[in-house]
């Protein structure tokens, strides 16, 4: 449905670093039921795009819209209470809590980090919230973590990590969700639930942008591909075009 209207606009967006800049000019759209791929050699700007997106940092200029509302600049906490849930590229977890307690932190939508979510928060409210648990029981099926629900964070490969934080931000009921290096590290079978994973977001209804490195698997699942060098978009279309478009490659080959 590439004619729904988009949840998320971003116009314009720079931003510097001291002299640097990060970010110069980057526009996109992600609608619902619609999966983005974000891609770019190191250093081109994607993190920085959703840092400033999702409100750990500050746009130099342009405007980030969310479902109609102006966000760009707005703290944290408040772009996630209004829907836009993002990962890190180092999965950001509770690293003494279960899996369980993990997943069920991301129905705290507003969490500014996971760790004050879990000193303000649990055990008091979480615990009694039946219907979080079995949402979280799905979430965690989804995932393939059922086995693993009451192990703690810090006895789990990192595979399993990521998939954990990817789990914590369905739980979350995002209408956008900003995935950062989602694949980074992770197995062949690891790949195949992260993939469900995403096509379960996509399937209901969120828009969802994926930074990605690893071809073969932005291959499988994206819709549209955004191409982004020194912090521009040098490519817009589809994952084909791209292969065969003289800038990406170039880009690639850092000529
Ligand atoms: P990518 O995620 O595409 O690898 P980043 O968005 O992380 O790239 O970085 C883009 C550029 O901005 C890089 O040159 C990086 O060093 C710089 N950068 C990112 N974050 C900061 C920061 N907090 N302070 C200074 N420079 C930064
Ligand atoms: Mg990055």
């Amino acid at each position: 449905p590439a004619d729904r209207p988009a949840l998320l606009e971003v116009r314009d967006l720079a931003r510097n670093f001291a002299g640097l800049v990060a970010l110069d000019g980057v526009s996109l759209s992600l609608r619902p039921g619609r999966i983005t791929a974000l891609i770019g050699p190191n250093g081109s700007g994607k993190s920085t795009l959703v840092n400033v997106v999702s409100g750990i940092y500050q746009p130099s200029r342009g405007h980030v819209v969310l479902d109609g509302e102006e966000i760009g600049g707005k703290p944290d906490h408040m772009i996630a209470q209004r829907g836009l849930i993002r990962t890190f590229q180092d999965p950001r977890l509770v690293p003494s809590f279960t899996v369980r307690e993990n997943i069920l932190l991301g129905g705290q939508r507003h969490f500014r980090s996971p760790m004050l979510a879990a000193a303000l928060r649990w055990p008091s409210t979480l615990r009694e919230e039946a219907d979080m648990v079995r949402r979280a029981e799905q979430v965690m099926a989804l995932a393939g973590l059922d086995g693993v629900a009451d192990q703690i964070i810090d006895s789990l490969p990192y595979g399993y990590r990521r998939l954990v934080e990817v789990g914590r931000a369905i739980m979350a009921e995002p209408t956008v969700v900003l995935l950062d290096e989602p694949a980074a590290g992770l197995s062949e079978a690891e790949l195949g639930r992260l993939a469900t994973m995403i096509r379960h977001l996509r399937d209901t209804g969120k828009a969802v942008l994926l930074i990605e490195h690893h071809m073969d698997f932005v291959n499988d699942i994206v819709d549209d591909v955004v191409v982004l060098d020194s912090g521009r978009e040098i490519y817009r279309g589809d994952m084909r075009g791209m292969r065969e478009d003289p800038a990406v490659i170039a880009a690639y080959l850092g000529v």
